[in-house]
């Protein structure tokens, strides 16, 4: 099956820019793109920018993880100045020490804004608080740009639902066995969505998912764990490996992509119940047993015999989380395998073969 063609992502910025848009740097992980497509701003996010990291080391802990890394090379490269603004949510303490560089010494020419999400667990407090937090957005989102057009809220909203409704298609559909597709080309397409506008992104998904129906390669099913899908390589080798990823499990893929769609109530109160019903995810500070019981259910939902966790050198919050989860599948008899990646920078050899035994000992 081949990938039907994707704007790329400077592209897609010059088409938006062209067209009198506004653009805003989204830094990881979980923010309200729905309220930002509603003030005609379109989300860019920002999770492994292809460069060479040369200046951001210098001004970062050898041990802070290649995303924020990543992230700040691009700002040092100037990609801060054609931006409007820059939205870092507050996902994990390096993401909030990159908040606070960029606001307080880099300045760059656009907005930086912040973006506080409560930690679990996800009662009343927290319920009130995002939806303070919401409307915190918007306001400061109005202040900069001017109040949002009428019915433009309920407008996204309504590209929300219906690509809420596509992810849920796709892995699905994937989990049950039914995408002729291999997990290069589903992250591939997905992960347009990164930058795409929904008026663009939803038609690719939707033409995209109706072809890509049909029987996937043979191999052993596996659930990926981690933050992102990648790097490519380590996609293609599973691919090559016969290793099947039936469902995942990453911070920037399952783990926000499968939100329950916003209701038709007022639509900050709607956008909150769908933030606390999301997945459960160690930035969210979800509970060790929840995760287990979560990866056990996907492994179980697709068929799954083992979990593959590709994490983030330095991703402190994941590694956090790791040992407790692997203990854990392991008394469900699910082997893991653990394969810590940089996000700019390939697998390699060994991780394949790494992949190939763990293979071996799933057959
Ligand atoms: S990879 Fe981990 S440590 Fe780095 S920004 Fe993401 S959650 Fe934070």
């Amino acid at each position: 099956m081949s990938i039907p063609p994707i704007p790329s992502r400077a592209e897609h910025l010059a088409a938006w820019r062209e067209s009198g848009g506004k653009l805003c740097a989204a830094f990881p992980a979980q923010y309200p793109k729905e309220l930002l497509w509603a003030h005609g701003i379109l989300p860019v996010e920002v999770w492994d920018p292809p460069l060479a990291a040369t200046r951001a080391p210098g001004h970062l802990q050898p041990y802070i993880c290649s995303v924020v890394r990543q992230g700040l090379e691009l700002l040092l490269a100037g990609a801060g100045d054609e931006m409007d603004i820059i939205l870092f949510p507050h996902t994990c303490d390096s993401m909030q020490n990159l908040a606070s560089l960029v606001g307080d010494y880099l300045k760059p020419k656009a907005t930086s804004l912040f973006f506080y999400n409560p930690k679990a667990p996800f009662g009343q407090p927290a319920r009130e608080f995002y939806l303070d937090r919401l409307f915190a957005l918007d306001r400061e989102l109005a202040g900069l740009f001017g109040p949002r057009p009428e019915g433009a809220l309920e407008q996204a909203l309504a590209w929300s639902r219906t690509l809420s409704g596509l992810y849920a298609k796709a892995y699905d559909l994937r989990a049950a066995g039914g995408l002729a597709v291999g997990a290069a080309e589903f992250y591939a397409v997905l992960r347009a969505g990164e930058y795409l506008h929904p008026t663009a992104f939803i038609p690719l998904l939707d033409a995209w998912l109706a072809q890509a129906v049909g029987q996937p390669s043979a191999g052993e099913r596996i659930v990926l764990s981690g933050v992102l899908p990648g790097p490519e390589d380590l996609l293609e080798s599973l691919d090559a490996l016969g290793l099947v990823v039936a469902h995942d499990d990453l911070l920037s893929m399952s783990r926000r992509l499968l939100y329950p769609p916003p209701g038709e109530g007022e639509p900050l109160a709607a956008l909150t119940e769908s933030f606390l019903e999301m997945p459960p995810c160690s930035t969210r500070g979800s509970s060790l047993a929840e995760r287990l019981a979560w990866l056990k259910s996907l492994a179980k939902l697709s068929k799954a015999r083992g979990v593959v966790f590709s994490v983030v050198k330095f991703c402190e919050p994941e590694l956090f989380d790791l040992p407790e989860l692997r203990r854990g599948l392991k008394e469900a008899r699910l082997p893991s395998l653990l394969i810590e990646v940089d996000v700019n920078q390939a697998a390699g050899g060994q991780a394949s073969t790494r992949l190939e035994a763990f293979r071996e000992m799933m057959a």
